[in-house]
């Protein structure tokens, strides 16, 4: 049995289940107060909160887990991450008060007070710039801080900016970009029994998120168009090009083809300037090159 740590609650939390069932591993009888759950093959999930996953990987209590890059960042525990699950994305951000005189990191002043939730990483980011500063930790809501006097600049997540903006702070600096992460212990990928199947996990998750950039696309064109055809729609490999048995007398084949989900419109118009009929467009479960 493989152990799978998902965090329990929070952003995370419903986008990694779905994502692992798309890859045909649900969650069996996911009740509220369940911290278990069978999820098909070898694997069981284990429901943490997000911050204490990458304690749980690197203590080996947990095989293979889900948790943002930047509790892994902030947590200093050696685990391996597999794949960006490009879900939570978010940016951990230097900010100040709009109207401090403060363009850049580099302007703060030595001695500033810093309220965060990410104490090891904000040391590590001023420490990396010279810049030495006074950490203050805080378990949440740093954006409060600057007014209420206790520090001049904050380092928190910021997703849309809507927080910063309404608690009228203005961003100076990135110190790391975030997203959920598929990660694992070291030792289990190295072992001989669990290792295959973290890379057949690693494999059916990485080929439903391919999966969900893309769209499949069918359309019946005229033959003597094809060359123009296969420029439009290259797909993958080239596109399929198959026979239309009745009727089109030879004039007609029907073209499918892998497209990229965020060029579709461009793609219809420019196949339908080609004559194209009988476009047909679907989504795609899973794709592995
Ligand atoms: P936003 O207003 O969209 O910039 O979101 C900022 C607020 O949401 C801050 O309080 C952050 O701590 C929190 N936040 C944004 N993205 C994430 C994330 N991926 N994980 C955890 N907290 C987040």
């Amino acid at each position: 049995m493989l152990r799978v740590a998902l965090p329990a609650k929070g952003r995370l939390a419903e986008q990694a289940l779905l994502l692992f069932e798309r890859a045909g591993l649900k969650a069996e009888s996911r009740t509220e107060r369940a911290l278990m759950a069978p999820l098909g093959r070898d694997f069981q999930a284990i429901f943490l909160r997000a911050q204490d996953i990458p304690e749980f990987l690197a203590d080996g209590a947990a095989d293979v887990g889900v948790t943002g890059a930047d509790l892994v960042a902030e947590s200093g525990q050696e685990v391996i991450e597999l794949l960006d699950l490009e879900f939570g994305r978010c940016r951990l951000a230097v900010a100040v008060r709009e109207d401090s005189p403060v363009q850049r990191a580099a302007d703060i002043p030595p001695e500033t007070r810093v309220a965060t939730s990410f104490p090891r990483v904000t040391s590590a980011f001023f420490h990396g710039i010279g810049i030495p500063v006074r950490v203050a930790s805080v378990s949440g809501s740093a954006e409060i801080a600057p007014h209420l006097g206790v520090a001049d600049v904050i380092v928190d997540l910021v997703s849309t900016g809507a927080t910063l903006k309404v608690n009228r702070l203005r961003e100076v600096a990135v110190i790391l970009e975030s997203s959920a992460r598929l990660l694992a212990n070291p030792g289990s990928l190295h072992d001989p029994r669990k290792g295959p199947a973290i890379r057949e996990l690693n494999a059916a998750l990485e080929s439903v998120i391919r999966a969900k950039a893309k769209r499949y696309l069918m359309a019946n064109v005229p033959r003597r168009r094809l060359a123009e055809v296969k420029a439009v729609i290259p797909g993958l490999t080239g596109p399929t090009i198959v026979e239309i048995q009745n009727g089109g007398g030879g004039d007609w084949v029907a073209a499918h083809s892998v497209v990229d989900a965020d060029r579709i419109y461009e793609t219809i118009v420019r196949l339908k300037a080609l004559g194209a009929e009988g476009i047909l467009v679907t989504a795609i479960e899973r794709l592995m090159p």
